[in-house]
Formats: structure tokens, C-alpha cells, sequence
């Protein structure tokens, strides 16, 4: 599927991400997680081709990735971007069809089924009340479904999405994620999410992994990778980790203005 071996990607003389690989499998969940300027973006933006790395390579199905054309890409790889440009003042529906650009045999002439997918996918998303409203007539949270249920329209097999669930109310990011998690499970396509819901993480992704200037500091299953320790050097931040009472995947609670104690009891 997707792959990315030992990329760098630098901005001008800014590293933004270091020698990073990461391999995508179908019916996988991979969540990123970092603190804000770790490199996360940047990470999914060459993965999707739109930053070319400086070194190392991008490569799909096992070949490199600057060699398909971006239509052929586009059929592959949707994305969510951490922040979504509209132009042009579209409904939900004609934005949600757009997914299905890609492929389409002309320029703007949807068929029959392109239409059937995207209502599917409007009521999974719980936006078919919507369909006939204008994207920038939602809140910020409708219109980041609206985002989401569009790349659910291409039926690629690898999802990259940047903050999915950031503007989400505690229900409908759970829906979102159990969306992407079904894709995942029924279809064998395989996600790459960054987000900064820990817990979402814990509950929903099959491997995690954790940047941090650039570098992954470790991946792995949540049980192993989201731990005291990793998550202070990750974050700086002293949390408590035990179970999540239903699910039993790692919950994690930030404490706040605690000192760590020497000791490694308590908190430590
Ligand atoms: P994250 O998504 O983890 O918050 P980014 O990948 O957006 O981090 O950014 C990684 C680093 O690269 C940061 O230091 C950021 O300031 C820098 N950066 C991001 N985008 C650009 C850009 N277009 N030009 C220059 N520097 C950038
Ligand atoms: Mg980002």
C-alpha cells in the first residue's frame, strides 16, 4: 500500500520531519500523535505526494510515489487536510459527489451510481438533512463531516486524515472515527489519522505512532507506545495511565501542575 521509508522533509533550512518511516496496511489504523509542530502535517503531506521529501522515499504499492499522475493518486490516497479550502460556493451534496472526481469518465458528469454513493454516505454521516445547503451555510463541525464524508466517496484504500474529529461534538467524533475504523475493517483500506484525542486513539487505531520535533520517538500498539513515560517525553506533560473502564484500551489523564515524584510511586 502506502509507504514512506526514512523521509525527510525540510522547509527552507527547517527540519520538519526526520527520518521517519511508516507502512500502511489494509485494515489498519495508524494514529499520530505530537505536540503542536511536531511534524504531523508535514508527515501526511508527503505522504500524499503534496511535499516532496528531501530524502528518503514515498512509495505506493511499491513504487515511487511522484511517478503516478495525481488523478491516479487521487483514486488511491484521500485526504483530509487539517484546514479545507472552499472556493466556490457548493452544497454538500455536490461537494460529497466531488469525491467521486477522480473516477469519473468526464469532467463533471456524475453517474448514476456516483450519486447513489454519495447519499449513502451522506446518511451514514448523519448529513442528509443537509444535502441541499450550502458548505459555507454549516457550522465548523458539519462542514468537517461534510470534509470527511467526501474522502469516504473516493473509496480509496489509504485515508489520510489531518485533526478529523477537531471540531467535532463527543458524539458525532465517535461516529467519524467508527466510519473510518468500518472502511478500515470491511473494504481493507487502511487509515493514517493525526489527532490529538489520545483516548479516541487509544480506543480506535491499531498502532500509534508518537513525533516529536520531527522525530518518531516510538510506534507500536497503543498499550506499549502510550505509556507515562513515552507521553512525558513526547509532551512534557505528567499524565496517569490505566484502563478505560468498558473498553480496557489505555486511558490517559493529564495532571496538571503535579511534580513528578523521584521516587517512580504516585504519579511517577
Ligand atoms: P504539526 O502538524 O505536527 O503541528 P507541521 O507538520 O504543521 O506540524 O509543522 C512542522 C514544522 O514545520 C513546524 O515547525 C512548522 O512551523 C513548520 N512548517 C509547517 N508548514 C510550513 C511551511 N509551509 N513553511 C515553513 N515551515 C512550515
Ligand atoms: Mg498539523
Amino acid at each position: 500500500m502506502l509507504e514512506a521509508r526514512n523521509i525527510t522533509v525540510n522547509y527552507g533550512t527547517r527540519k520538519a520531519v526526520a527520518n521517519v518511516s511508516l507502512s500502511t496496511k489494509s485494515g489498519e489504523v495508524i494514529a499520530i500523535i505530537g505536540p503542536n509542530g511536531a511534524g504531523k502535517s508535514t508527515l501526511l503531506r508527503a505522504l500524499n505526494g503534496s511535499v516532496v521529501p528531501a530524502g528518503g522515499e514515498v512509495l505506493l504499492d511499491g513504487n515511487p510515489l511522484r511517478g503516478y499522475a495525481r488523478r491516479v493518486i487521487a483514486r488511491h490516497i484521500a485526504v483530509v487536510a487539517q484546514e479545507a479550502e472552499l472556493r466556490f460556493p457548493v452544497t454538500v451534496m455536490e461537494f460529497v459527489i466531488g469525491g467521486r472526481y477522480a473516477w469519473s469518465s468526464a469532467w463533471g458528469w456524475e453517474s448514476e451510481q456516483d450519486v447513489e454513493v454519495a447519499r449513502a454516505i451522506l446518511r451514514e454521516t448523519e448529513l442528509d438533512e443537509f444535502a441541499a445547503r450550502l458548505m459555507n451555510e454549516m457550522s465548523g463541525g458539519e462542514r468537517q463531516r461534510a470534509v470527511l464524508a467526501r474522502a469516504l466517496a473516493t473509496e480509496a484504500k489509504v485515508f489520510l486524515l489531518d485533526e478529523p474529529t477537531a471540531n467535532l461534538d463527543l458524539a458525532h467524533q465517535a461516529t467519524m472515527l467508527r466510519l473510518v475504523r468500518s472502511r478500515c475493517d470491511d473494504r481493507k483500506s487502511a487509515a493514517v489519522v493525526v489527532t490529538h484525542d489520545i483516548n479516541l486513539a487509544a480506543e480506535f487505531a491499531d498502532r500509534v505512532m508518537l513525533l516529536k520535533d520531527g522525530q518518531m520517538i516510538a510506534t507500536g500498539a497503543s498499550r506499549e507506545v502510550l505509556t507515562q513515560e513515552l507521553l512525558r517525553r513526547v509532551f512534557d506533560l505528567q499524565v496517569l495511565v490505566d484502563a478505560h473502564p468498558v473498553t480496557g484500551a489505555p486511558r490517559i489523564t493529564p495532571v496538571h501542575g503535579v511534580v513528578p515524584s523521584p521516587s517512580g510511586r504516585g504519579l511517577g
